[in-house]
């Protein structure tokens, strides 16, 4: 699973939307990026369910930062 531009777009209108200025937490750069690629984040192992998470990344130092695509407001099948 990946994001679309536009998908894309939306997390970080979203990142906007709830920081003033989105900064990495570790160099205090506001450089980040929203990946292309969703990593599917296990959450129950045992009922192999997992949460389908957007990638977020410090351009300067390469922290990641991970948000969830149903609470960003992304459908998710
Ligand atoms: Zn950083």
């Amino acid at each position: 699973m990946s994001l679309t531009p536009d998908e894309q777009r939306t997390v970080a209108e979203h990142l906007r939307s709830r920081s003033q200025s989105p900064q990495c937490p570790v160099c205090e750069a506001s450089n980040m990026v929203v990946m292309e690629e969703v990593t599917l984040h296990p959450i129950d192992q045992e009922e192999d369910s997992s949460l389908p998470v957007a990638n977020v990344m410090c351009k300067y130092c390469g922290y990641m930062l991970q948000f969830s695509l149903s609470a960003v407001g992304i459908p998710v099948d």
